[in-house]
């Protein structure tokens, strides 16, 4: 598998491939892309960006709290496409609590508008 390392701007290209029992990274630059490289090999995570409608109308941008496994993400979006947030929000507030049971959370990236 070819990557490229996210964790600094260098933006390492890095190949990752099994060697017998073991994971092996190749074109890092410093420990952390080998930990990148594997943690993208055998179980990928993003943190997830999308929008929720208000009941009022309107949208609110929202952020899950942690990365999640990339495989969860369609289920995220389905449940974000059904969601409508109710009530007064603001910055950083959690609007669900572990919606699609990977342990993260939804969190309010804006303050509400007037
Ligand atoms: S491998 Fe190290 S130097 Fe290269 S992009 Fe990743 S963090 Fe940066």
């Amino acid at each position: 598998m070819n990557t490229t390392c996210i964790m600094c701007p260098m933006g390492c290209s890095l190949t990752v491939e099994e060697e017998g029992k073991e994971i092996v990274v190749k074109g890092n630059g410093c420990p952390r892309g080998e930990k990148y490289g594997r943690a993208e090999y055998s179980h990928p995570e993003r943190v997830v960006t999308t929008l929720l409608k208000k009941e009022k109308g309107g949208v609110v941008s929202v952020k899950t709290d942690r990365p999640i496994p990339k495989d969860k993400i369609a289920d995220l979006l389905l449940w974000a496409a059904a969601f409508r947030v109710q009530g007064q929000y603001k910055t950083g507030d959690v609007l669900a609590v572990n919606p699609v049971d990977c342990g993260a959370n939804i969190l309010a990236t804006a303050d509400e508008e007037e």
